[in-house]
């Protein structure tokens, strides 16, 4: 029997992060993958969608072109080609990390492993020795009682992207990163949405303020949303809320979260989304270094980005937990010479602190997802509010909010 110091069963960002660390440092690998190696992040998460939201945006932004001062005609989009274009980044990826995984000298069996022993793994075929195996197996999209995926009418994340052709109206159940990322996608191929979520605000995870102007922003778009609120039946495509309201949407996306693949609850190593934590790619891959180098991953400060228009990003503390030693600082992106040049002047930056140290950052605006990066040293390595003052900002800038804000303080 082949015997390896290491197996990991998944080759999502969880499986092939640890695979590829373990490897650099002179362990013997063996991976297992019984799809596509690059997991949910590269074949089905955040990858394909950031390339629609490319494809999107370019349309959107063509379309309406009159603020800058350029005008286009017969602007259109042929959809089997922003596909294609979608195919060649993941297969372009792709391709990258299986040439990672294999020039660190892992071993890729592509095939459903099954845990037999404590140390004994098979591919259904064959048996493998590991003096370690970790589960790194990844979730799949939760399904809803009586909105079950029939990948037709009621569509799981997975099956929107395999979508050929665009509905004209499509219902989303659930207003998390998906459902919003979805919304400015689909609204950008001009695709009526509509939202339906069962908190009191979109995007519960998000600070409130957060949510309550992301709400204002849909209400300025025309975007339709209905919170407090869930389907309460379906007949002939005809869907029913609770309070009353039919819509008539060509498909429904649920994107309820998604469930841990843990195939093996007693396997003490168990990385990334089937853990049921922080279902983040990122996360994923901080577990990984943890546990393949020991660096410490705080839980409690790990960044989560939505790309909705504009984009969102946070970290730390929110409004809602809060206390009476906390101070908070906003400052709207109006404030900024470039957001006025982008015509991008909708949102803000808002920071939070705590005694000297910056305790939370909550971000509406383009580049949301890069700028909150500028905050993460001073929240996750504890660099005080004096220090972070003394920084340098471009002008002009997104960043320089942060800097003009950190003044504030
Ligand atoms: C639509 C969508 C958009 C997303 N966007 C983002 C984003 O922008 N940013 C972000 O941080 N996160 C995003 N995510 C979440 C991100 O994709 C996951 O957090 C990440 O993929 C988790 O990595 P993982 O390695 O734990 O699991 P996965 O990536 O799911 O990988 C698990 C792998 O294990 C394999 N596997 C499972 N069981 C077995 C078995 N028995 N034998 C062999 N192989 C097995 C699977 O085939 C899969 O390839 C998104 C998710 C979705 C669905």
């Amino acid at each position: 029997m082949e015997r390896f110091d290491y197996g990991i069963i998944g080759g999502g960002p969880a499986g092939y992060t640890a695979a590829i660390l373990f490897a650099k440092q002179g362990k013997s690998v063996i991976l297992f993958e019984k799809d596509k190696l690059g997991g949910t992040c590269l074949n089905r998460g955040c990858i394909p969608t950031k390339s629609f939201l490319h494809s999107s945006d370019l349309y959107a932004q063509l379309k309406n072109p009159n603020s800058a001062g350029i005008s286009a005609e017969n602007i259109s989009f042929d959809f089997s080609e922003v596909i294609k274009k979608k195919n060649n980044t993941v297969e372009k990826l792709r391709k990258g990390i299986e040439l990672a995984v294999k020039n660190n000298g892992v071993k890729t069996v592509y095939a459903e492993a099954v845990i037999k022993d404590k140390n004994i793994i098979s591919d259904g075929s064959k048996d493998f020795y590991a003096e370690n195996i970790i589960i790194a197996t990844g979730s799949k999209p939760r399904e809803i009682k009586g909105l079950e995926f029939d990948s037709k009418f009621i569509l799981s994340s997975d099956d929107i992207l395999n979508l050929q052709k665009l509905p004209k109206t499509v219902l989303i159940v659930g207003s998390g990163a998906i459902g919003i990322e979805w919304t400015r996608i689909l609204s950008n191929f001009d695709v009526e949405v509509s939202l339906v979520e069962t908190a009191e605000h979109l995007i519960p995870l998000a600070d409130i303020e957060v949510s309550k102007r992301i709400e204002r922003i849909f209400k300025q778009k025309g975007i339709k949303y209905y919170t407090n609120n869930s389907i309460n039946k379906i007949s002939n495509k005809s869907v029913f809320l609770n309070t009353g309201e039919e819509l008539n949407p060509e498909i429904i996306l649920v994107a309820a979260g998604r469930i841990p693949n843990n195939i093996n609850k007693e396997c003490n190593m168990v990385l990334g989304d089937a853990c049921g934590e922080i279902q983040l790619a990122h996360y994923a891959i901080q577990q990984a270094k943890e546990t393949a180098l020991g660096i410490k991953c705080n839980k409690s400060q790990i960044p989560s980005v939505i790309y909705g228009e504009p984009e969102i990003a946070w970290i730390g503390i929110r409004e809602q937990e809060m206390d009476e030693n906390c101070k908070k600082y906003i400052l709207p992106i109006s404030a900024l010479g470039k957001a006025w040049c982008d015509d991008a002047t909708d949102g803000f930056i808002k920071i939070i602190t705590k005694d000297e140290l910056i305790v939370g950052a909550h971000i509406i605006s383009k580049e949301a997802s890069s700028l909150i990066h500028i905050l993460l040293p001073a929240i996750q390595n504890g660099i005080r509010v004096k220090e972070m003052k003394q920084l340098c900002f471009a002008h002009p800038t997104y960043a320089e909010g942060i800097g003009e804000l950190l003044l504030n303080i």
